[in-house]
């Protein structure tokens, strides 16, 4: 199965060559270091997506696999976790681009429990 940040990846490369060949075609006149730093800011942009969607695919292997979307389980009873919330950490990572790596936090009803806490 495919992760989600695979998927996100290809609309956010479409976006952004859609962006290049519109700016190209605004600044026809672009020097070729107009054209790198306008490259740059857009790969920046695409590595912070990238390595937010891998880190985060990451989280959410770790809560047992679940697939994003679905309600996580009680590992000790099965029941559903009751969501308590999303903790949420920014980063600031090359070409001052933001990877926001978010967290959903559950508790078990039934073993009140609390689940996924940071870390
Ligand atoms: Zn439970």
């Amino acid at each position: 199965m495919k992760a989600q940040y695979e998927q996100h990846w290809h609309e956010v490369a479409q976006e952004v060559l859609l962006e290049m060949r519109t700016w190209r075609e605004e600044h026809p006149k672009a020097t070729l270091q107009e054209i790198e730093e306008e490259v740059d800011t857009r790969i920046a942009r695409m590595r912070a997506g990238l390595v937010e969607g891998i880190a985060m695919s990451s989280a959410a292997a770790e809560v047992g696999g679940r697939a994003a979307g679905e309600p996580a389980h009680c590992p000790t009873c099965g029941g559903t976790l009751h969501a308590r919330g999303k903790q949420v950490r920014k980063l600031v990572t090359t070409g001052k681009q933001t990877v926001r790596l978010e967290r959903s936090d559950g508790s078990c009803p039934t073993c009140q429990v609390g689940f996924f806490p940071p870390g």
